[in-house]
């Protein structure tokens, strides 16, 4: 009883909501789900590697790599261009292995209109003071990218109702175990199997 494809794990939510940080928590305890890393235009914040946190691409290769077919969604984001390279999931989910893509809401749903079958997990955030607090906190973002993250995820929670289950970002290790459950009920599933 073994299934032909993998899992495609869409995490998605608004920035700020812990989305890294709950996939980061994730990684350390289930060693069977693959991640994808992304490309993107941003800076590399302190500590971010290329190649591990993101791929780090000028716009010209960015641009590229659209014209050439090599992404499966991307975005642009509060200025900066966001996409998943296509190859590393195919051949993921053609092992039969699972992955998941950590996505802003725009580029979830692409991916939707290309993966009908994939699980589409919306992290919520507890409520928009805290998420805003979160923000802040990171220490990464001026006034004004904190305010235009803000107007962006009060808009992208507005597409909740798009996504198969909704997770309440209220501590990270119940956020892990709402998602390791709902990865465990997919791979239930009669159709899956
Ligand atoms: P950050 O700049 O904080 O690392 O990411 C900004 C937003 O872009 C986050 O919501 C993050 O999930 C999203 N993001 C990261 N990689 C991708 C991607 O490949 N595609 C899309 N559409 N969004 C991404």
């Amino acid at each position: 009883m073994k299934k032909e494809r993998g899992l495609l794990i869409v995490l998605s939510g608004p920035s700020g909501v812990g989305k890294g940080t709950v996939c980061g928590a994730l990684r350390k305890q289930d060693t069977d789900i693959l991640y994808s890393v992304s490309a993107t235009t941003r800076s590399p914040r302190e500590g971010e590697i290329d190649g591990v946190n993101y791929f780090f691409k000028t716009r010209d290769d960015f641009e590229e790599m659209i014209k050439n077919d090599q992404l499966l969604e991307w975005a642009e984001y509060v200025g900066n261009f966001y996409g998943t390279p296509v190859d590393y999931v195919e051949k993921t989910l053609s092992e039969g292995k699972d992955i998941i893509l950590e996505i802003e809401v725009q580029g979830a749903l692409k991916v939707r209109e290309k993966f009908a079958e994939g699980v589409f997990i919306f992290l919520m955030p507890p409520s928009l003071a805290e998420l805003r607090n979160r923000i802040v906190n990171r220490g990464t973002e001026t006034e004004d990218l904190i305010n235009n993250r803000m107007t962006v995820a009060k808009d992208e929670i507005e597409m909740m109702d798009k996504y198969d289950y909704v997770v309440e970002n209220d501590e990270v290790h119940l956020a892990v175990e709402r998602i390791k459950a709902i990865v465990i009920s997919e791979h239930c599933r009669k159709d899956r199997l």
